[in-house]
């Protein structure tokens, strides 16, 4: 009997390769388990201790990965290659990182396709954050149209 070959890896319609990470850089937590946390000792050769406290830090009540200056977006976790724009520790990255972005398309990717179309630019870069600062909520109408707008202001640090 003839054996049929399926190709298991699902579609997706983003190519992390054409991006500069934005999923690297623009939140601004990593969280890291325990089991993350022990692969990147594993993969640098250090304790858990160590690991703990050189590559990770408290994120309220989070740990997450370190952070640290971008060029080309501010900021990003240490572990991305600020010129490559691709994770230096790939066979050690925490799973939330394996997970991402967890369905057949990436919004990011899906945006920066979309301004550089819009802008007929091939090296146009929308600059991103995401932030996860408590804000309080207005809600309120556009005096025009009647539609309903949302207003934020944003928590002080
Ligand atoms: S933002 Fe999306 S396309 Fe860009 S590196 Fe992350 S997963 Fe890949
Ligand atoms: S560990 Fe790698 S994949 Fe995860 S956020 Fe950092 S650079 Fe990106």
């Amino acid at each position: 009997m003839g054996k049929t070959i399926k190709d298991d890896q699902p579609r997706v319609y983003f190519d992390c390769a054409k991006c500069p990470g934005y999923c690297c850089s623009i939140y601004e937590r990593v969280p890291v388990t325990k089991r993350d946390i022990n692969r990147l000792a594993k993969h640098f050769g250090v304790s858990y201790e160590t690991a703990y406290r050189r590559y990770t830090t408290n994120w309220r009540k989070e740990r997450v990965l370190k952070r640290t200056p971008d060029p080309v977006l501010g900021e990003s976790c240490q572990f991305l290659d600020p010129v490559k724009r691709n994770c230096t520790i790939y066979l050690a990255r925490p799973a939330v990182c394996r997970e991402y972005p967890d369905r057949a398309r990436c919004v990011y990717y899906d945006m920066i396709q979309f301004e550089r179309r819009l802008q007929d630019d091939v090296n146009a870069l929308p600059l991103v954050q995401i932030t996860f600062r408590k804000t309080k909520k207005r809600e309120g109408a556009d005096t025009a149209s009647g539609e309903r707008v949302w207003e934020w202001t944003p928590e002080k640090k």
